[in-house]
C-alpha cells in the first residue's frame, strides 16, 4: 500500500459548481500522477460533498460553513460571494490548522479557485504557499482587472453613449469596453468591488489559468505583466489528467448508443452547461427551429433549467413532439464523449469556458447562444477571433435557429469554420505534448512545488 504521509500533500479549494469543480479535480489528478497527495477542501454542501468523493486516492474535508442559508438567499451573486468570502476565513483557518496537527501532513500549497479568496488568509497565517486556480479563459481574467479600477457611475454614463461603447480597450486588442463581462453577478457596484477582491494577488507565489498559448497568447502576456506574479496557463486541463470528472448530474449513456445509429458527422449536439435557464416559449420555438432544420440533434434539457413553468414532465411532451424521432433528449449527457462521436458535426453551446475547450479539443465548431459576461465575451472568441463558430443573438426563435443550424451544419461558411476548428485543435493538443507551452508550464508548476519549502 502506498504511504500517503510521505507525499507532499496539496490542498485544493474548488468552488461547489460543475465548470469549477471539473477542472479542479483534473489538476489534482495531474498533480497526483506526480507524487503528490491531494486533500480537497469543500464547503458544506449535500449535492458536490457526495458526487466528489467518488475520486480515488483523493482526501476530503469540509469546510465548516459560516454564511447563514437565509441570508445568502437574500445576497446578489458579487455580494454572496464577497460574504462567502469574509465568513469563510476563520473556518478555514480551522480547518488548516487541523490537517497540519495531524501527523506527516506537510503542505506544499494551497490552490485555490480564484472566487474563494478567503484562502489566502489562512495561507499567510500558516506561513504555506498558495496560487490561484482560475477555471476560465486569460480573457476574463484581463477583464476583471479592467473592471476593478472602473468607477461605477462614469462606466454606466460611458455604455450610453456608442462611440465609448465601441471603443478598443488600450493594448487590448480585440477588446471593447462594451465585451467586458458585467451581466450576471447582478448590480454593477458590487461586481467591481467584487472584481478588486478577485484580482488582488494578496499573498499567492501563482496564477493558474486553464488556458493555452495558442489560444489567447495576448491576454496571457499582458496579464505576466499586469499581475507580477508567475502566470502558469497549462489547459486544457482534461488532456493532462485520465480523470472521468465527476459529474454533479447521473449522465445518460442512453444518448451514446443513439449516437452510434446516426450518420457519420451529421448530429447537432446542444447544451446549455449546468446553470444557464431558458423561457418556456424560448424552448419551444428552439424545439421547432431544431425540428424544421431537418438535422438529428441531441439535446440536453436539465432538469430545472426551464424557467416560469410549472409542469415540466407536460412540457417535455410537447418538445418530445415536436421533435419527433429526428431529435434524442437527455437530461445530462457525457459531453466530451459526445463531442468526440463520429455522428457529431456541430455544437449548439452557451459557451462556458469548459464546453469550448471541450469542443476544440474535439474540433466541432460551434453555434453559441452566451446567456451572461462571461459566455458573451468567450463566443465573441470563438466567432470574430478564431472564428470557429456563429453567435446566434436577439430573441430565440424558430426562423433564426433553423438557419443558423442550416449554417453550420451544411453551409461553406460551416465547412471552413470546421477546417479552422481542426487546425486549432491540432495546435491545441501540440501545446500539452512534450515540449509544448502547457507541458511545460505544467512541469515548471511541479518543479516549484517540489521546491518550495516552508
Ligand atoms: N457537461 C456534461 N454534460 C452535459 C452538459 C455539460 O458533462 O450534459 C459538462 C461539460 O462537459 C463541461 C461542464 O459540464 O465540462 C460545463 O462547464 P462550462 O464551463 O461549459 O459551463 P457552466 O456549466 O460552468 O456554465
Amino acid at each position: 500500500m502506498e504511504n500517503r504521509a510521505e507525499k507532499r500533500r496539496i490542498v485544493l479549494v474548488p468552488v461547489a459548481a460543475q465548470g469549477h469543480v471539473t477542472p479542479m479535480m483534473q489538476l489534482g489528478k495531474a498533480l497526483q500522477s506526480k507524487g503528490f497527495s491531494i486533500t480537497i477542501a469543500q464547503r458544506q454542501l449535500k449535492q458536490i460533498s457526495s458526487s466528489l468523493q467518488h475520486v480515488p486516492g483523493f482526501d476530503f474535508v469540509t469546510i465548516p460553513e459560516s454564511l447563514p442559508q437565509f441570508e445568502s438567499k437574500k445576497l446578489g451573486p458579487a455580494e454572496f460571494l464577497m460574504n462567502l468570502n469574509r465568513t469563510s476565513e476563520a473556518s478555514f483557518k480551522e480547518c488548516i490548522s487541523q490537517l497540519l496537527l495531524q501527523q506527516g501532513n506537510d503542505i506544499a500549497c494551497i490552490i485555490y479557485d480564484k472566487l474563494m479568496y478567503f484562502c489566502e488568509a489562512a495561507a499567510k497565517d500558516f506561513n504555506l504557499p498558495s496560487i490561484i486556480f482560475s477555471t476560465s479563459s486569460a480573457t476574463i481574467q484581463v477583464c476583471y482587472s479592467v473592471l476593478s479600477k472602473l468607477n461605477a457611475e462614469k462606466f454606466l454614463t460611458d455604455m450610453k453613449d456608442p462611440e465609448m461603447k465601441d471603443k478598443m480597450l488600450e493594448g487590448l486588442h480585440p477588446l471593447r469596453y462594451s465585451d467586458l463581462p458585467t451581466s450576471g453577478f447582478g448590480p454593477l457596484e458590487p461586481l467591481l468591488e467584487m472584481c478588486k477582491e478577485v484580482v488582488n494577488t494578496r499573498t499567492a507565489s501563482a496564477i493558474i489559468i486553464n488556458t493555452a498559448y495558442c489560444l489567447e497568447s495576448s491576454s496571457l502576456s499582458w496579464l505576466q505583466q499586469e499581475l507580477g506574479i508567475t502566470v502558469y496557463s497549462l489547459g486544457p486541463l482534461h488532456t493532462t489528467s485520465s480523470l472521468l470528472e465527476p459529474s454533479l448530474l447521473q449522465e445518460d449513456r442512453s444518448c451514446v448508443e443513439w449516437l452510434n445509429k446516426q450518420k457519420p458527422r451529421s448530429v447537432i449536439y446542444i447544451s446549455l452547461g449546468s446553470k444557464a435557464h431558458m423561457e418556456t416559449k424560448e424552448m419551444l420555438e428552439m424545439a421547432w427551429g431544431l425540428a424544421n432544420s431537418n438535422q438529428p440533434f441531441l439535446w440536453v434539457i436539465r432538469p430545472g433549467s426551464i424557467l416560469s413553468f410549472d409542469g415540466t414532465e407536460s412540457l417535455l411532451d410537447e418538445i418530445s413532439k415536436i421533435v419527433s424521432e429526428r431529435g434524442y433528449i437527455v437530461k445530462w449527457a457525457p459531453q466530451i464523449e459526445v463531442l468526440g462521436h463520429p455522428a457529431v458535426r456541430g455544437f449548439w453551446s452557451h459557451c462556458g469556458w469548459n464546453s469550448i475547450l471541450e469542443s476544440i479539443l474535439e474540433g466541432v465548431p460551434m453555434i453559441c447562444r452566451p446567456f451572461q459576461g462571461e459566455q458573451k465575451l468567450n463566443a465573441m472568441y470563438v466567432e470574430s477571433v478564431w472564428r470557429i463558430g456563429i453567435q446566434v443573438g436577439g430573441e430565440v426563435e424558430r426562423g433564426s435557429v433553423e438557419r443558423a443550424v442550416k449554417r453550420l451544419m451544411m453551409d461553406e461558411e460551416g465547412a471552413a469554420m470546421r477546417e479552422r476548428v481542426l487546425d486549432l485543435k491540432e495546435k491545441l493538443n501540440a501545446s500539452v505534448r512534450s515540449g509544448g507551452s502547457s507541458y511545460n508550464a505544467f512541469d515548471e508548476l511541479v518543479k516549484y512545488l517540489n521546491t518550495n519549502q516552508r
